[in-house]
Formats: C-alpha cells, structure tokens, sequence
C-alpha cells in the first residue's frame, strides 16, 4: 500500500555512509573534518541559539558578506544553500531541460538527483585511469556537471582545460563542484566574471569543519543567481537556520585555523599514500581530503570487512568500476597512522 505518487515509487535514494559512535570506530567514511569546528564557531552558535524564536535572515547577510569577501566576488554572484546538496538540487531541478551530462564515477547525488527531477541524464564514461576527458562532452547538449577534484578518485582537471571546455560552448551551463578544491588546485572561482555560463559550487562541510551545519555556496553571473533564488523563494527562503549562519559567519573569522588544518591534512594525506604504496595499494594521485586505493590480493569489500572489524570505517561503493577499490578519508595522523598498522596485520594474515 502506498500513497507516493507512481513517478517516485522506483526512485532510487542517496546511500549515505555510515554514521556512527565515535568512540568505538576511527571514522574515515564520509570526508568530513576529523577536526572539530574553532572555539569562536562554537560560541556563536550558542549566542545565535538564544534568538531561535525568531526566524533566520533570509538574505543570510552574515554569512554572503566576508565570503563574497573572500572569494573576492560580488554578493549578487553568491548563492547558498542548505549544504551544497541543496545547491545542487536546484541545479538539477531547474537547469536541465535539455538533459545534463555527468562522469560514471563521480558524486552519487547526480544520479539520484537526475531520478529525483526525471531529468534526461547521459552519464559519460571516465577514461581507464578514471581521468575526466571533456572532449567526450562536445558533442551533447545541455548542462555538463563534474567534480573537481572528483569523488571519489580525487583526480584533478587543470582550470586550462575547463576554460578550453568554457569557451567552446557559451551556450551550456557547466557546472564545477569544487567541494575539494580547498585540499587542492585552483577554484574556477577566480574566472566567474570571465563567463556567463560557469557555475561553480562550494562547501563548509570538509575544510571548515561544517558537515553538521550544512551549508553550501555557488557562485555564477548575477542573473544565473537571480534565478537560483527565484527557485529557492519558490520553495524555502529560510533554508539556512540562524546557527548555522552563525557558525558560517564565525568560521570565516577562523580563516588561520581553517587553513592550518587544511595544510595538515595535505600532508597526512602525502604521507599516507606513501605508507599505503609501500603495503601494495594502488591509488590515484587524490588531491581531496580522500585517498581512493585498492589492493591486488584483496577484494574492496573484504578489505572494507576486514577494516571494520578492526573498528575502522571506510567508504566502498559497490559499482562495477569501483567495487575493487576503497575511499578512505584522511583523519588525523594518528588514525592514519592506526589504519596503516590495521592494513599490515590484514595483509600478513592474507599472506600466511
Ligand atoms: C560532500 C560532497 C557534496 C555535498 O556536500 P554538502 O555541502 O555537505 O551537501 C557535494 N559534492 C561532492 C562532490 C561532495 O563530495
């Protein structure tokens, strides 16, 4: 029995990775921040809490402000959302008539979300390496989406080569969601004002220590904003609550401790590829807060099992091209340092 519409009801949801007791497991799942957000953020929040009864600013003006700022945009090129989910969300919602183009490996949110708006998705085939040709997108139609650094091989594409792909179709919305980029290269952010039909999408949720607060951001030309909040207005002007716009506007206050430990996970994560090279892993050069890894004498999911039973969580996504690989989000030094001896002893006992 069902009263769900009959376009939902072969809808297939987002699986998210597990969350769970912080205490039993080294949780390396989901690539949040295995630091916690800065004393300020916390005390803002608690202040913002004593206003609840009211509702939350829908120009969201302490958050749009010092990040227009700092992303050296105008506000009128600023967008944000409840995570960037909901950013994306409305990406698919409203910028699809004419289908939209994304990698088979990438974020799970683009399929779900072509499902969701029975949008016409074509899903374009990474190379062998998993590298992201754009090549292979001239010749569709419509919105092109990616990850940059994708997700979740954390593999790169050079800002040249998205301008190349920019240039050669004015009329398409491409769509770069950076939700790494901060672990990285260079954000298209710094050519916004160069093209009309870029829109590029950002997150507090895994270099500022944000995940739980949810808020996302994308930047575009001013009418492309316009339009996103016709969307937004249309369906939830309140979309970001007043502690979360609180913690926003804290953690840009935080920009040093942001950064910090940002230049900390790069280099846990540098030094974890190579301990994880040592044991036999192959990886992906990942420039994400992630490492995407697998190993020629055991399959992903009998490392994920073995690893979980030794209280580590990791993420395996059960797909044909990636079923044999692992995600492993860098955590601290020393959870890394903890999944490296886990590893060994699973690979001895594999060996004996
Ligand atoms: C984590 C992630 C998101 C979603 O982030 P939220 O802002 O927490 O909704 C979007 N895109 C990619 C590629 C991600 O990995």
């Amino acid at each position: 029995m069902t009263f769900l519409n009959e376009k939902f009801q072969e809808l297939t949801p987002y699986t998210p990775g597990e969350q769970v007791n912080e205490e039993a497991f080294i949780k390396l799942n989901t690539n949040e921040s295995p630091y916690p957000p800065a004393q300020g953020v916390q005390e803002a929040v608690a202040e913002a809490s004593k206003k609840l009864n009211r509702y939350s600013d829908i120009a969201v003006e302490a958050v749009a402000k010092p990040l227009a700022e700092y992303l050296g945009i105008q506000q009128n090129q600023l967008f944000l959302g409840n995570g960037s989910d909901e950013v994306l969300s409305y990406i698919f919602q409203g910028f699809t008539e004419k289908g939209i183009a994304f990698p088979d490996v990438t974020y799970g949110f683009y399929q779900v979300y072509s499902g969701l708006y029975q949008v016409d998705a074509t899903v374009v085939p990474l190379e062998d390496d998993f590298s992201l040709e754009l090549s292979k997108y001239d010749d569709l139609d419509g919105t092109v989406i990616f990850a940059n650094p994708n997700a979740p091989t954390g593999i790169y594409l050079t800002q040249e080569k998205i301008c190349d792909f920019l240039e050669r179709h004015p009329d398409r919305l491409v769509v770069v969601d950076e939700a790494y980029i901060d672990f990285s290269g260079e954000s298209m952010v710094s050519v916004i004002d160069q093209y009309k039909n870029l829109f590029v999408v950002g997150t507090f949720s895994k270099s500022r220590q944000l995940a739980g607060a949810r808020l996302g951001f994308g930047v575009g030309n001013a009418d492309l904003i316009a339009d996103m909040n016709r969307l937004r207005f249309s369906l939830n002007p309140y979309n970001i609550n007043s502690m979360t716009q609180a913690a926003g506007s804290a953690v840009l206050q935080e920009q040093d401790y942001v950064d910090q430990k940002v230049q900390e996970t790069i280099q846990v994560r540098e030094w974890s590829k190579r301990e994880l090279a040592k044991l036999g892993f192959e990886q992906t050069d990942s420039q994400g807060n992630f490492l995407f890894a697998k190993h020629p004498k055991l399959s992903g999911e009998e490392l994920f099992t073995a690893l979980r039973e030794k209280k580590i969580l990791a993420r395996w996504f059960n797909q044909p091209r990636t079923k044999e690989h692992l995600r492993i989000t860098v955590g601290t030094q020393e959870q890394m340092e903890r999944l490296v001896e886990a590893l060994k002893m699973i690979l001895e006992e594999v060996e004996a």
